[in-house]
C-alpha cells in the first residue's frame, strides 16, 4: 500500500504533509471538497486551474514505483493499494487490474449529473480554449475529476477488494503513508490482525510502528528497491 511519500521523489508535493500546500493555504482544501466544489463556480474554476498546473501531469515514476513492478513480475505482488491519484504505478508498468486506487484517479473526469465519463485532457483542452468551468457535453451538468474529494464516499468495491487483499497477505508493506487516514490505517491493522508480517517504510513515525515487524526510515527510492530484492530473493 502506497501513499504520498512514494511520489515526492517524482516531484509531487505531499499536500497534506509537513510544510504541505494545505497547511500554508487552508483555503486550498476547498478546491477538493465536494460541497464547495458543487456550490461555487469560482471554486470549480480554481480547481481546474489547479489540475492544469499540477506537477502530476508531467511527473515520471521513480525507482520505488519501478521496484514494485519488478515485485509484480516476480509473482510476489497480489494487490497494489494506493492513496495516490497520480497514476504513477500504472505509468511505471504495474498491471492496472492489480492497482486499487482508494482515492480515485485525477486523469478521468465524470459528470455528477449523468455519470458520463471523459478525460482530464479533454476538459483541459476546453479550458485552454477559454471555458473556465466546462460543463458536461451530454447534459450540461457539473464535471469533476474521478478523484474522491473530501465529503465524498470511497468506492465500496475498491475498499472491499483492498480489505480482501489485506486479509490474505503474507506480507503487507505500507510505503510513504502516515497511516492516519482511513481506510489506509485500518487496512494495515487488518493485515496484521490476519497474520501478515507488517513492514512500514516511512520517514516519519506512524501509529502502527509498534505493531510492525519492521520499520524502515530510509529514503523510499532506496528502501523499496532493497526491500523488493529481499522479497524476491
Ligand atoms: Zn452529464
Amino acid at each position: 500500500m502506497t501513499g504520498a511519500g512514494i511520489s515526492t521523489e517524482s516531484g509531487i508535493p505531499d499536500y497534506r504533509g509537513p510544510g504541505g500546500l494545505w497547511r500554508r493555504d487552508p483555503d486550498h482544501e476547498k478546491l477538493v471538497t465536494i460541497g464547495y466544489y458543487l456550490a461555487d463556480p469560482d471554486i470549480r474554476r480554481r480547481s481546474w486551474r489547479f489540475r492544469r498546473d499540477s506537477p502530476v501531469r508531467a511527473a515520471e515514476p521513480n525507482a520505488a514505483h519501478r521496484a514494485l513492478v519488478e515485485l509484480e513480475r516476480a509473482g510476489r505482488l497480489d494487490r497494489l493499494i494506493t492513496q495516490n491519484v497520480d497514476g504513477l504505478h500504472q505509468k511505471a508498468g504495474s498491471d492496472p487490474e492489480r492497482v486499487l486506487e482508494l482515492h480515485g484517479n485525477m486523469f478521468g473526469v465524470v459528470c455528477v449529473g449523468c455519470g458520463e465519463r471523459s478525460t482530464l485532457d479533454e476538459a483541459l483542452d476546453r479550458i485552454d480554449a477559454g471555458e473556465q468551468d466546462p460543463a458536461c457535453l451530454a447534459c450540461g451538468g457539473i464535471l469533476k475529476t474521478t478523484t474522491v474529494m473530501f465529503g465524498e464516499n470511497l468506492s465500496e468495491d475498491v475498499v472491499a477488494e483492498a480489505a480482501g487483499a489485506a486479509e490474505r497477505a503474507e506480507v503487507f508493506v505500507a510505503i510513504g503513508t502516515s497511516l492516519q487516514v482511513m481506510p489506509a490505517a485500518s487496512l494495515a491493522a487488518l493485515a496484521a490482525r490476519s497474520g501478515a508480517r507488517l513492514v512500514i517504510v516511512n520517514a516519519e513515525p506512524t501509529p502502527y510502528d509498534r505493531i510492525a515487524d519492521e520499520v524502515i526510515r530510509d529514503p523510499i527510492g532506496e528502501a523499496v528497491p532493497r526491500l523488493v530484492a529481499r522479497l524476491t530473493a
